[in-house]
């Protein structure tokens, strides 16, 4: 295949994708697919000469999350269809085994096989000797079994590069090389402020839109519109071995050993072998400075680093011995964009126009296709087909601004690519960052600290643990990062009263004359009722499904506080800020998470607690459910806020930060003769798994409506001027849901879903997957959320209650009963006591 010709730079064009490596080729290959031909793609040097020329190659598809697995199922499609094309991009489907060399990875396996099952992925649990006689130059010696994919495969990343960009330039797409991007023009300020021109070295294209696919470049383009992607490029190796066996018939399959933390795939008549070391290398990125790619990094590798390999190639020689006795035909080290997360840099950014493809973490090959296909709807429509946010590169925070962070995060993450990813595993690096004024005396008593976007957070309070409770410690890996901790915390919120620091709930504040205007078209519900109600709503797309879901408080005419999650601060925002966009809303979007402290002081004596630290009446008909007052409580001036997620009586108390110590002090102290305890995260959890409220992003999500979700009393259909996702919710209502968040409760209290896992019919198909799940302490359930599909046309209503079904938990049936929800207090009366 040859280079696509390049004609004279044109002066405009509707779109300017900027890297032709494999993702800026997929990307124009997919938005030209999509009908738009108005595109031009430049690269600084040749296609490919980023990453993609010295990639392994290797095609994964099964991944632990749903939405990843959907892409790259697609690229694998894609790649098949291509390669029964012109341009055939050397595509192998050769299949791939991942062998489990431990017990605990073998359970990881069988989870993993669940959720293929969920995703419609023809996965087999084989043997080691079947894993052997696949892939004969193996050894079996520790091996417990494995995992096979047989629609895995191989793919030559230069020529799917020149197979897309083919593709892409018959549709009309320019192909524009040696054509390095110079900067970046942008016209506007603030929410108006968008992209107008690239500058090159070859002249200027006025465009709309741009497309950052720089890989482990797009940092340094992204900073010419002064947007951060945190990515930094590490150095990644391989070999590729002398001849190893005679020619085959039938290509090898690919094999990782991730508890030997390598992989194999075949290369003509040897193999590639390579893996992920745990002594790191990040190239050129430092704990003081960004990337710092030198400018005529194209087509080059970096020297071999031995010393650096010895771990891989002595973990290689266990599996397959007879890899030392074969010399090296070629040593590959080269850099690739890593992530703090591991998750790649999608979307969007709050420069209008820019977008995001990049930062694929050495799965970028194998994601191709599918980042491509995601791109350009996310570009031509304004939404991506799916739920993306664990890859938008809008989720990192602030933090991620600072080298030393995004450096000691992606390097984490890279030094355990093969780890076992227990549920509730918890972070090292770069820890603790943000800490509420509450953190020294948490830390005094004993708190088990967890981690999310940079706060510390309790999990649970050590000292709380109570020995008998250790009947409750659920079976495999729910168990791991238990603590008995959680079910006295749990219980003394049902019983008496407890103190929880929220104060990593992001909080955004929306002021100015189009705040309610703005608010009213974002939420499905009514949020300008007046200053001091506190509305719960979701935020809707276009096609009804739930983008956010949080608390609107209106403090005044013009200023409104919205409540969301901790991850969410930077999601929602830039959901809102991209409606006020459209709106041409005269609003400040503030994100000031920081500048306040929250306590959340829940259970049926919270009254008697807080009444005698207050001037303000806390009776129900001063101070109802969903209502706000400025008051104070002892010394200190707060927002306080009638609202639970625990689903019992409550309020949450909002202080400017400099009071907050002040303040958890003060309640502590009253509290003192009620019995008061402090409590973390986990039993949050465990209390609204109870009350059935859901978690975005888990249970509710861009896919799925507020009707599918159990949450259609938020819907004000009726609410004038009408709101964003209103129309497809009316076509909904009239045509009936066809699926409905229901809620299990599994048999016993040992098995507890972990989410993801597969839900079925007694000894039927499969109908969905676990959205959340875990122990509810009080009504001694493990509790569990799916969608299924609801009785239309004559069907069966699987979401009636009383409805017998199996939940696959590590390869296990275990048996679970559909019951109404909530199960707890289902008339809030304890909520509104
Ligand atoms: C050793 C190694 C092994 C790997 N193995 C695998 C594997 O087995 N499977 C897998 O799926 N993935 C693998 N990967 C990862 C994969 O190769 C990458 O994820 C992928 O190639 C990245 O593609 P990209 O298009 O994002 O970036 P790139 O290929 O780096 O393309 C970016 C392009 O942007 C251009 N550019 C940069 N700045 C400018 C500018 N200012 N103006 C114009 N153009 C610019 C560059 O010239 C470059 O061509 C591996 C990576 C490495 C390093």
């Amino acid at each position: 295949m040859t280079e696509p010709v390049s004609r004279a730079l044109p002066a405009r064009a509707r779109i300017v994708v900027i890297g032709g490596g494999v993702g800026g080729s997929s990307v124009a290959y997919h938005l030209a697919l999509a009908g738009e031909r108005d595109v031009v793609v430049l690269d600084r040097h040749e296609l490919t000469s980023g990453s993609t020329f010295h990639s392994a190659g290797l095609v994964g598809q099964l991944r632990s999350d749903p939405t990843l697995t959907a892409m790259n199922r697609y690229s694998v499609e894609l790649y098949r269809s291509l390669q029964a094309g012109d341009n055939p991009p050397g595509w192998v489907e050769c299949g791939s085994i991942r062998l489990a060399s431990s017990k605990e990875r073998w359970e990881e396996i069988s989870r993993q096989a669940g959720w293929a099952a969920t995703s419609g992925l023809e996965l087999q649990q084989i043997s080691a000797s079947e894993a052997q006689e696949l892939f004969p130059l193996m050894v079996t010696d520790g091996v417990v079994g494995a995992a096979y994919l047989p629609t895995d495969g191989q793919v030559d990343p230069s020529q799917l590069t020149y197979s897309l960009a083919a593709g892409a330039r018959a549709m009309g797409v320019q192909f524009h090389t040696h054509t390095r991007v110079l900067g970046i023009d942008t016209e506007g300020a603030g929410l108006r402020r968008r992209v107008t021109r690239v500058r090159t070295d070859k002249g200027d294209v006025e465009c709309e839109l741009v497309v950052d696919c720089g890989g482990m470049f797009a940092a340094e383009i992204a900073r010419m519109v002064g947007v951060r992607v945190p990515i930094v490029p590490m150095s990644h190796q391989y070999v590729v071995t002398e001849a190893m066996f005679e020619h085959r018939e039938t290509p090898l399959p690919s094999l990782r050993d991730p508890d030997l933390l390598v992989y194999y795939r075949q290369e003509v008549d040897g193999l590639v072998m390579g893996g992920y070391e745990r002594q790191s290398l990040p190239w050129t990125a430092s704990a003081s400075s960004y990337d710092r790619i030198p400018a005529d990094f194209n087509g080059r590798l970096l020297s071999p680093d031995h010393d650096r390999f010895v771990e891989i190639s002595e973990n290689a020689v266990v599996r397959v011995p007879s890899i030392a006795d074969v010399g090296i035909r070629s040593f590959i080290n080269g850099p690739e964009a890593f992530t703090p997360d591991n998750e790649f840099c999608l979307g969007p950014t709050d420069v209008g126009g820019f977008f995001v493809a990049a930062g694929f973490c050495a799965h970028g090959i194998a994601g191709a296709g599918g980042i491509g296909k995601v791109m350009a709807e996310w570009v031509l429509e304004g939404a991506p087909p799916m739920d993306l946010w664990h890859m938008d590169v809008r989720r990192f925070g602030q933090s991620y601004r600072s080298p030393s962070y995004t450096l000691a995060r992606t390097v984490e993450n890279y030094e355990s690519y093969y780890d076992i990813r227990y549920p509730a595993h918890e972070r090292t690096a770069g820890r603790p960052l943000r800490t509420s004024p509450a953190y020294s005396w948490h830390a005094a008593h004993g708190a088990s600290f967890g981690e999310k976007s940079g706060w510390e957070r309790v999990n649970h309070y050590d000292p709380n643990a109570v020995d008998a409770d250790e009947q409750w410690r659920p079976d495999g890996w729910a168990g791991r990062h238990w603590s008995p901790a959680v079910v006295a915390e749990h219980r003394a919120t049902r019983e008496g009263v407890v103190m929880f620091d929220e104060t990593s709930f992001a909080k955004i504040e929306v002021s100015g004359p189009d705040a309610a205007r703005l608010l009213q078209w974002v939420c499905d519900n009514d949020v300008a009722r007046g200053p001091g109600t506190v509305t719960y709503t979701q935020a809707l797309n276009a096609s009804g499904g739930i983008e956010c879901d949080f608390t609107v408080t209106q403090l005044d005419a013009q200023v409104f506080l919205i409540v969301t999650g901790t991850a969410f601060a930077n999601h929602d925002a830039a959901w809102i800020r991209t409606q006020a966009r459209h709106l041409e809303a005269d609003v400040r979007i503030t994100d000031v998470t920081g500048a306040w402290a929250c306590f959340g002081i829940w259970g049926p004596k919270t009254r008697e607690v807080l009444a005698a630290l207050t001037p303000q009446s806390l009776e129900n008909d001063d101070f109802p459910f969903l209502a706000m007052r400025e008051t104070t409580v002892g010394d200190v001036p707060v927002r306080m806020v009638r609202v639970t997620f625990v689903g019992e009586l409550g309020w949450e108390l909002y202080c400017p930060a400099e009071y907050g110590a002040n303040l958890w002090r003060t309640v502590w102290e009253a509290g003192g003769s009620h019995g008061i305890v402090a409590g973390g995260y986990r039993a949050i959890d465990s209390l609204r798994l109870e009350k059935g409220y859901r978690v975005w992003g888990a249970d509710i999500d861009p896919a799925h409506s507020p009707y599918e979700a159990g949450l259609g009393f938020c819907v004000r259909l009726g609410k004038e001027g009408g709101f964003l996702g209103r129309d497809a919710l009316v076509a909904q209502k009239e045509a009936g849901v066809t699926q409905r968040l229901a809620c299990l409760v599994l048999d016993g209290t040992k098995a507890v879903a972990l989410g993801n896992e597969p839900v079925r019919l007694p000894d039927g198909d499969v109908l969905g997957r676990i959205t959340s799940g875990g122990l509810g302490y009080s009504l001694g359930a493990s509790i569990a959320f799916v969608y299924l599909p609801v009785g239309r046309d004559g069907g069966t209503d699987l979401t009636a209650d009383g409805t017998r079904l199996q939940v696959g938990i590590f390869g296990e049936w275990v048996g679970a009963t559909v019951r109404t929800d909530p199960l707890y207090d289902p008339r809030s009366e304890r909520v509104r006591a």
